[in-house]
């Protein structure tokens, strides 16, 4: 991809408030999930460096937001092509912080580009809702003001830009905030942003775990679209309460599958088993509840546990590898503690069961063999690589079991019968329902969760609409 963007340089990692780089007096940095060792260093932000970036966006929003469409357009259109042309830095960087393999790294990072054009192809409408000789009424949407971007660990990049886009295309500047755990790809994508968006227009704030609840409380930002744990996103929105500040959650789930008797079992293998393991299951919208008809059952789990022995678990940056680390010692300290379930509920592992230790935070795949429902391996969003695989017979029963948790993020149905597989998707209670597929996403199609898996959607036409106010003029042509 060609660009005039300059190669970025990353070894080192500043804050960028009002498009200077600067860093703080104290500073940390997170680990390398697959070998420990320490990842550069990164600022641990302030209040005072918050309060700079709060001003620096809401002086740049005054220009900013005045500034066409078309305009905005086509500064993200040559920031794409940037990210694009330092694709390979990125996708090494994600990998180094995140553990993920460099070739979903690559997919990753490729993802930032189409998620940019996608999202500015879409066209923010005015409604006419009443034209007479007297008088128009129309809806419009305009600009927020301040949003800040708080990011979890598991896609770092997708996840950053799939707010900086929508944002800055409406015409709200932003404050991106990494997690502590994944700052590094996320400082790069605003360095390299200052090349084509003025001064205040994106920035990004690294910290520790007192930044985000600044953030949430600032009375200087407007809106926070957050992506992240159930338990997180209650908070975010009980500090965003405080200031009526607008909020989109993405939060957690636990998606069920649901499998028919009637599926090309050899066809669908490979399938489920990367569904259900991509990114060592660290994704939010994945296969964690794997509902498979009984008639079918023994030969299906017998061929999925031969296939996901085939998967090569390993350092990221090692070729084929499939299952890197899991991302941080939380996340495999709470994977330990799901293991030890597995034991305590008599549950059967047909494939691993067990952790073992490494240098890095690896997870061989686990299969768990029926578990009842009320098992936590079932109930729990694990975001480590554990399958629970259940046997159903009763259409209406496995779609009641499907629904019966608080989460509503992703579910899916497989069935050669279209009919019967749209029947089951119409009765699944989640934003994203998929028939013969699972985890599908682009940019012009929306995304959230049902329930406690999220409020609000991100991306597509009503996630743009999130970043505005809705307003109605009453426009009469005279007294
Ligand atoms: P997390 O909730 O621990 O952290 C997410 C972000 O919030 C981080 O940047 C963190 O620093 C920040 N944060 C933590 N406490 C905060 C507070 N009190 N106020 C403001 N910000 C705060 O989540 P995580 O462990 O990074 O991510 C994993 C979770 O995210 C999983 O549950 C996963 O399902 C979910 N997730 C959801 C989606 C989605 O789009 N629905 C996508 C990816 C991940």
């Amino acid at each position: 991809m060609s660009s005039n963007a300059k190669t970025l340089d990353f070894t080192t990692f500043q804050n960028v408030i009002n498009n200077q780089l600067s860093s703080t007096a104290t500073t940390r940095h997170s680990i390398n999930p697959a070998t420990s060792r320490p990842n550069p260093e990164v600022p641990v932000s302030t209040q005072e460096d918050l309060d700079k970036a709060v001003k620096a966006a809401r002086d740049a929003f005054k220009t900013w937001s005045k500034t066409s469409f078309e305009e905005r357009r086509k500064a993200l259109h040559a920031y794409a092509d940037a990210i694009e042309a330092n694709a390979d830095g990125f996708a090494k960087t994600l990998t180094m912080e995140q553990g993920k393999p460099l070739s979903q790294s690559t997919v990753e990072v490729g993802m930032a580009g189409t998620w940019i054009r996608g999202l500015t192809a879409l066209e923010i409408p005015i409604n006419t809702i009443e034209e007479t000789e007297e008088r128009k009424i129309i809806q419009r949407y305009t600009p927020l003001g301040v949003c800040g971007a708080i990011v979890p660990w598991n896609f770092p990049v997708l996840l950053a830009i799939g707010k900086i886009a929508p944002a800055l295309y409406t015409g709200n500047t932003i404050i991106v905030k990494p997690s502590p755990f994944t700052p590094y790809c996320d400082i790069k994508l605003v360095e390299l942003a200052t090349q084509f968006f003025p001064p205040g227009v994106v920035q990004v704030l690294s910290g520790d775990d007192a930044l985000g609840p600044m953030i949430t409380e600032h009375a200087g930002i407007d809106k926070i679209s957050f992506t992240g744990s159930i338990a997180t996103g209650k908070r975010v929105m009980a500090s965003c309460a405080k200031t009526l500040k607008r909020v989109t959650l993405e939060l957690g789930g636990n998606d069920p599958c649901i499998l028919c008797e009637d599926v090309d079992i050899d066809a669908i293998i490979p399938k489920i088993g990367i569904l259900s393991y991509l990114c060592s299951s660290q994704i939010c919208m994945m296969i964690k509840r794997l509902y498979v008809h009984e008639k079918i059952y023994d030969e299906f789990l017998e061929k999925l546990v031969a296939f996901v022995k085939t998967l090569k678990v390993g350092d990221g940056t090692e070729a084929d590898t499939f299952f890197g680390p899991v991302q941080n010692k939380m996340q495999y300290e709470k994977a330990k503690d799901l293991f030890s379930s597995i034991s305590a509920d008599k549950l059967k592992a047909v494939l691993g069961g067990s952790i073992e230790d490494s240098k890095g935070y690896f997870i061989h795949p686990t299969i768990i063999d029926n578990p009842p429902e009320s098992s936590r391996v079932v109930q729990e969003e694990p975001f480590a690589p554990i399958l629970p695989v259940m046997k159903w017979s009763d259409e209406d029963d496995v779609i009641a079991k499907a629904n019966a948790l608080e989460t509503g993020l992703g579910a899916s149905v497989w069935s050669k019968d279209f009919e019967r597989g749209t029947r089951i998707a119409d009765q699944l209670q989640s934003g994203v329902v998929w028939v013969n597929s699972h985890f599908d996403v682009q940019p012009n199609a929306p995304f959230g969760g049902h329930k406690q898996s999220g409020l609000g959607v991100e991306w597509g036409l009503s996630g743009l609409l999130g970043y505005c106010n809705s307003q109605t003029q009453w426009l009469k042509k005279g007294f």
